[in-house]
């Protein structure tokens, strides 16, 4: 394989670095997997930081970032952290700077890691498109190098570490006018002072590539993996993230895709999950991502690939034939497993989004109506709504009357047998060792195949990446349905898992829908059971959404916040949330602050961002549009401006008055 980002793609293994000491804490190399977070209280407050620090560590954080957005923040960390001390946490502080060199260089003497932002750390944004030659650039690196030796030469003198964080939403105007806004722009972005930091010999850097865009995040760190190793740098340590992931499942949802996809490949030394919660909330969610890896390297071997057919930097969807709605340019499916649940009623499909009144003997869909419903060996006996289309075993499916849109799954035994299939649409289940080349022939020649690949090797993503480059290294566009089968497990684990496992093929372009399901079902209520599958099927378009395949909900891009927040973003992100959050398809940044906020929601199509006590700026895009509106009445001016631009639509009051009915 020509480009490599990983050390391999079907062994787990984890990338191997260098050893980085933050204070006593060693990460990269051969220890384990870091958690991190970062403090969200005033940092001039340094008992009510001191305090959330000590509720950090006791949720599992292994290093604490505290802001320092002046001189005046870094010079209290000298007190915060004498205070830690003094209550006997020997915790490592990173100070995080933005803008500040100066308080970069003081930082640097106090605490044991300082992060920079290249996108800002010598250069303020104005949003301006710069033409340089190379003698005009190679001024501006001379700048940058000048502006930057001194912190350099403190953290070399003090042992300080220091992790050059590209943010995807702050890159510089100047690597945007030469990169533009690509991943390729964020690691350039890093290099140029990782360089600088080589050239002085200094060697304790961990680099991090975050952005909201899980897409661009992980094509970002993949990128840099393989830069380093081309240009001779050395194998310096990850810090990953996903940037204003968000709060509540879709933050959740959106970081597993995002960080997941990575540590599956080995890549990633600490992690930092960033919700929009309390920061004691994250430490236990990437302690439960990384906990996965710990007994990973003995998982059930899959042979090597030889012959990568993707782009690992750039998505594009796998080229495929439409067969029924599933493939070409169709969204991805979402398939609901109610396979065991049985005397299913019209109420029960609510689960699956389908929702039915009596009242007007009809149902309606929301956002979440699952597009095929799997019954096993217990066909549904009524008609289904418009829209919900239905799969049957095999043997029920040839008992059962073979209905128009319902269609069988056959085992492989059963598919290659020639027995009588449907006319349109067969699904075949299908793992790595079933697609054989006898098996492979038969799909290839097939118009009715949709492939449902599924796996039970604990290396799952890997195993089942491997089965879809198998199907493409030999030219077969079937559809293929991701089938993820996990044991009973907590709903939380359940969520990263699978978000993981299928945000890894979706991030590539590999997949065409999706089922889930879990086991022991039948111990459960069928209340119980309605609530699974509920949360399964909500689950399934979650990483739909997060992996950028299929927008059914509104995004919301919510930094954590940090000591620079000007106003409760937990309370504002729900409340916003309670007002738009039938606005499918639609993304609106909410930010803590004007320094970094409009950068680090480059995506969104609307922004709410503090500008000052209580005061906050609207934004269409990356144009402020109100600069200054008060507080109270900010929510319902971002409405005014949703409904300007004829995006903004009433809420559908019909499910509230089924769930009342
Ligand atoms: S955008 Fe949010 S997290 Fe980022 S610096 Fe501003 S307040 Fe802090």
């Amino acid at each position: 394989m020509k480009e490599q980002y990983a050390s391999s793609l079907t062994q787990y293994v984890r990338r191997p670095t260098r050893e980085v000491y933050i204070g006593e804490v060693a990460l990269g190399g051969n220890n384990p997997i870091r958690v991190q977070s970062m403090t969200t209280v005033d940092t001039m407050d340094t008992l009510g930081s001191v305090e959330q620090t000590i509720r950090m560590v006791e949720a599992g954080c292994e290093y604490v970032r505290i802001t320092a957005p002046s001189v005046k923040e870094a010079e209290n960390l000298r007190n915060i952290k004498a205070e830690l001390r003094r209550r006997g946490y020997q915790v490592p502080l990173i100070a995080d700077i933005h803008f500040t060199p100066n308080a970069a260089e003081l930082a640097a003497r106090i605490v044991e890691k300082v992060r920079i932002n290249p996108g800002n750390y010598a250069d303020k944004k104005k949003f301006e498109t710069i033409e340089y030659t190379d003698v005009t650039y190679q001024a501006e690196l001379d700048r940058i190098r000048e502006r930057f030796i001194p912190l350099i030469k403190i953290c070399k003198e003090y042992g300080t570490a220091m992790r050059i964080g590209t943010n995807h939403g702050s890159l510089s105007d100047r690597i945007l006018s030469r990169y533009g806004d690509t991943p390729l722009g964020m690691v350039e972005s890093a290099l140029e002072f990782l360089r600088i930091c080589e050239d002085l010999n200094y060697y304790d850097i961990v680099l991090s590539m975050k952005a909201s865009n899980t897409q661009v995040m992980v094509q970002a760190y993949r990128m840099l993996a393989q830069k380093l190793a081309e240009e001779g740098l050395q194998p310096y340590p990850f810090h990953l993230g996903v940037t204003e992931a968000g709060e509540g499942e879709d933050g959740r949802i959106k970081s597993a895709v995002g960080i997941g996809t990575l540590l599956e490949d080995g890549i990633g030394d600490t992690v930092r999950v960033s919700l929009t919660e309390a920061p004691e909330f994250e430490a236990p969610v990437a302690k439960m991502l990384i906990h996965r890896y710990a007994t990973r390297p003995g998982h059930k071997e899959i042979k090597p690939i030889c012959n990568l057919p993707i782009n690992p930097y750039q998505y594009h969807r796998r080229s495929t034939t439409e067969i029924g709605n599933i493939g070409g340019h169709n969204v991805p499916r979402v398939i609901a497993d109610i396979s065991k649940l049985t005397a299913l009623q019209y109420a029960d499909l609510k689960c699956v989004g389908h929702l039915y009144s009596m009242l007007l003997d009809k149902f309606s869909m929301n956002d979440l109506g699952a597009d095929y419903i799997y019954t096993g060996s217990h066909p549904v006996s009524f008609m289904l709504p418009n829209g919900l289309k239905e799969i049957v075993d095999y043997a029920a499916w040839l008992t059962a009357g073979q209905r128009t849109e319902h269609y069988p799954v056959l085992t492989a035994a059963e598919y290659t047998a020639g027995t009588p299939h449907h006319p349109e649409v067969n699904f075949v289940s299908n793992n790595i060792e079933s697609l054989t080349a006898d098996n492979l022939a038969l799909l290839k020649a097939d118009s009715t195949a949709v492939i449902i690949l599924f796996t039970d090797n604990e290396h799952a993503m890997a195993e089942l990446r491997k089965g879809i480059f198998r199907l493409m290294n030999n030219g077969i566009l079937n559809p293929v349905i991701i089938n993820r089968q996990y044991p009973d497990m907590l709903a939380e684990q359940l969520q990263l898992y699978a978000s993981t496992d299928v945000g890894g093929l979706l991030l590539d372009g590999l997949g065409d829908g999706v089922v889930l399901s879990t086991e022991k079902m039948l111990e459960r209520t069928k209340a119980e059971w309605l609530a699974v599958i509920d949360g399964l099927n909500k689950l399934s378009f979650g990483i739909l959404q997060a992996a950028r395949t299929r927008m059914s909900k509104t995004e919301y891009i919510s930094c954590p916040s940090c000591g620079r927040t000007l106003f409760d973003l937990q309370e504002t992100t729900a409340m916003i949330r309670k007002r738009t959050d039938h606005l499918k398809g639609i993304k609106i940044g909410i930010m803590g602050c004007i320094v970094n906020g409009p950068g680090e929601m480059a995506d969104a199509n609307y922004g709410y961002v503090g500008v000052g006590k209580g005061k906050i700026a609207l934004y269409r895009g990356q144009n402020i549009i109100k600069k200054a509106v008060p507080e109270e009445r900010a929510v319902d001016e971002l409405i005014e401006l949703i409904r300007e631009d004829g995006n903004w639509l009433e809420p559908l009051v019909l499910e509230q008055e089924l769930d009342n009915f």
